[in-house]
C-alpha cells in the first residue's frame, strides 16, 4: 500500500525541530480527530497516517532510520527489496488489503474505484573504492525501469482496438464478496482490479501498458559511507500501476578492498614493513594516508608487530562521530638475497651479542626462561 512520505504527511520540512512536529501533528490530530468527524473515514485515515508519521518522527532512532531508508527503515511491513506490492502474506498488509478497502478505501482508491499500485522498490549494488566511500563523490547508476507504453499510450490494446470493460466487475475494478457478517471488496480476480480487460493485447507491451527501459541517474554519495550502508532515492523505483506513486530506489553500498588500507568502523588500518636495522636504531618513515604522505618517527629499539596511532588520519562516517585515526602496524622484514659479505657481517654481528647474552633479545629470553621452567615442572 502506498505510504506517503511522513514529512510531507505533517507538512513539515525535513529539518523540522520536535516543536514544529508535535505542532503540525496537533493541528492534524484536532482536525481530523474521529470523535470530531464522526462516520467521515477519509478523516478517520488521515487521523492514523497523522499519529504514525508524528511517533515514528518522534523518535530519534527510528526518525534517523527513516531519513535514511524511509519507510523500509522503520516498517517492518514494508518488506524489502523487490517486495513489489508489500504483499508478502504478512498480516498487516493482509489487514490492510481486506479491511481498508471497508473502511472506504481511502488508499488513494484513484478513478472509478481502481487499485492503485506504488511501484515496486529497486535494488542497485553500487561497488566503489576506499577513496571515494571516504571523500564522497557522484556516480552515475543505469538501472532498468518500467515506462509507460507509447505504442498503445498506456492503453496495454493493440492499435486500432481498445480495452473493454470488465464484465465481472462491471469496469468497477473491485467486487463484492459476502464473508460472515461482512460485505468485503476486493480487487477483480478477472482484471487484477483495472476495471477492463484486453483482448487483443499491444504488441510491444503484451497488453501490460508499461513497458522495460533502462534510465541513468547521477547519484551523490555523500562523504564517510561504508559497505552496508543505504542510500534511498525516493520515488526513482519502478513506476506505478493504475497511476500509483513510483517506488524509491535503494543504492547499496559495498567497498572494495584496498591494496594498503582496510577500515573498520571510522579507523584505519595498515600493515608497513620496516628493515631491522631501523627497528633497532630508529628512522623517520613516509607513511601513506588517504589526504597524502605524513612522517612517523620510529623510536630505535622498535619491536615487530608494534602498532602507530596517526590521529585523525582515519575516517569520518557518514553517521557521524570525530574522525577516526589511522593505526599503523610496523612489521620487521627479515632481508633476503643476502651477499656473501652481508652475511659475514651478520655472522660478525651475531658474535659480538653472543657475549652480552640476554641484554640485547629481552623477549628471547623471557620465552627461554618460560620453556625452561616449563620442562622442569614437566619432570615432577
Ligand atoms: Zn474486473
Ligand atoms: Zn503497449
Amino acid at each position: 500500500m502506498a505510504k506517503r512520505d511522513y514529512y510531507e504527511v505533517l507538512g513539515v520540512a525535513k529539518n523540522a525541530s520536535d516543536a514544529e512536529l508535535k505542532k503540525a501533528y496537533r493541528r492534524l490530530a484536532m482536525k481530523h480527530h474521529p470523535d470530531r468527524n464522526p462516520d467521515n473515514k477519509g478523516s478517520e485515515e488521515k487521523f492514523k497516517e497523522a499519529k504514525e508519521a508524528y511517533e515514528t518522527l518522534a523518535d530519534p532512532q527510528k526518525r534517523a532510520a527513516y531519513d535514511q531508508f524511509g519507510h523500509a527503515g522503520v516498517d517492518p511491513s514494508a518488506g524489502g527489496f523487490g517486495g513489489a506490492r508489500g504483499g508478502n502474506g504478512n498480516f498487516s498488509d493482509i489487514f490492510d488489503d481486506v479491511f481498508g478497502d471497508i473502511f472506504g478505501g481511502a488508499r488513494g482508491a484513484g478513478g472509478g474505484g481502481q487499485q492503485v499500485y506504488r511501484g515496486a522498490d529497486l535494488r542497485y549494488d553500487l561497488d566503489l573504492s576506499l577513496e571515494d566511500a571516504v571523500q564522497g563523490t557522484t556516480v552515475k547508476v543505469r538501472l532498468p525501469t518500467k515506462v509507460k507504453c507509447e505504442t498503445c499510450s498506456g492503453s496495454g490494446a493493440k492499435k486500432g482496438s481498445s480495452p473493454t470493460v470488465c464484465a465481472t466487475c462491471n469496469g468497477q475494478g473491485q467486487v463484492r464478496m459476502q464473508q460472515g457478517f461482512f460485505s468485503i471488496q476486493q480487487a477483480c480476480p478477472k482484471c487484477k482490479g483495472k476495471g477492463k480487460t484486453i483482448s487483443s493485447p499491444c504488441g510491444d507491451c503484451h497488453g501490460e501498458g508499461r513497458k522495460q527501459e533502462h534510465k541513468t541517474l547521477s547519484v551523490k554519495i555523500p562523504a564517510g559511507v561504508d559497505s552496508g550502508d543505504r542510500i534511498r532515492l525516493s520515488g526513482e523505483g519502478e513506476a506505478g500501476e493504475n497511476g500509483g506513486p513510483a517506488g524509491d530506489l535503494y543504492v547499496q553500498v559495498r567497498v572494495r578492498p584496498h591494496t594498503i588500507f582496510s577500515r573498520d568502523g571510522s579507523n584505519l588500518y595498515c600493515e608497513m614493513p620496516i628493515s631491522f636495522v631501523t627497528a633497532a636504531l630508529g628512522g623517520e618513515l613516509d607513511v601513506p594516508t588517504l589526504s597524502g604522505r605524513v612522517k612517523l618517527k620510529i623510536p630505535a629499539e622498535t619491536q615487530t608487530g608494534r602498532v602507530f596511532r596517526l590521529r585523525e588520519k582515519g575516517v569520518k562516517s557518514v553517521h557521524g562521530g570525530a574522525v577516526g585515526d589511522l593505526l599503523c602496524k610496523v612489521i620487521v622484514e627479515t632481508p633476503v638475497s643476502l651477499s656473501g659479505r652481508q652475511k659475514e657481517i651478520l655472522q660478525e654481528f651475531e658474535g659480538t651479542l653472543a657475549d652480552a647474552g640476554s641484554k640485547h633479545s629481552p623477549k628471547s629470553h623471557s620465552w627461554f626462561g618460560g620453556v625452561k621452567k616449563f620442562f622442569e615442572d614437566l619432570k615432577i
